[in-house]
């Protein structure tokens, strides 16, 4: 990683982001979300690098930096008035529908949550690591994290989903470190 005028630059075939970490102010994220985020993206890290991929952790640093990456992967948890409310979801661009079939797919067989849906709508442009990530890449709302039952899911079920979405991680990140070399 290096610093220029443009801010940070980096690649890496596998990023992970942790929704919100390291921002003190506007979207700081639902309470518990940084945190769940959090232990998720370390295990796949550790999952991902077993598998021979090197994969980097990020926060959600300022807009100046710029990301060249075989797969991209934001971590985020919902967050509702309604302790009731429940599932994941996943966001992604157009062009990404493949990168994100995959990463849907693994989520599905990891966890017993609701699918709520894809959001594909202009709405995730405003989402700047969309113009600064060249790379396919997928946004996914983990669960509910004010839903009790959805985080004890979660968490209940964090080795399969760290085995699953590795698997995917690995896969699209492996062609990126291929073409580097
Ligand atoms: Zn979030």
């Amino acid at each position: 990683m290096s610093q220029g005028n443009e801010g940070y630059r980096l690649e890496a075939p596998v990023v992970v982001q942790v929704g919100h970490r390291g921002r003190v102010r506007g979207r700081t994220g639902a309470p518990g979300e940084v945190e769940l985020c959090l232990t998720l993206a370390r295990r796949l890290r550790e999952n991902v690098c077993k598998r021979g991929v090197d994969c980097r952790v990020v926060d959600a640093w300022d807009r100046r930096g710029r990301i060249r990456t075989g797969a991209f992967l934001s971590l985020h948890a919902d967050g509702a008035r309604s302790s009731s409310v429940s599932g994941y979801s996943l966001g992604f661009p157009p062009e990404c529908r493949d990168y994100a079939g995959d990463i849907a797919h693994a989520y599905k067989e990891a966890v017993d949550l609701p699918f709520r849906g894809a959001n594909t709508t202009s709405a995730l442009r405003e989402y700047y690591m969309w113009r600064r990530v060249d790379g396919p890449k997928c946004l996914l709302e983990l669960c509910f994290v004010t839903n009790p039952d959805d985080v004890g899911e979660v968490l209940f079920r964090l080795g399969n989903i760290t085995d699953e979405l590795g698997g995917v991680l690995a896969d699209w990140g492996s062609r990126f470190q291929a073409r580097l070399k």
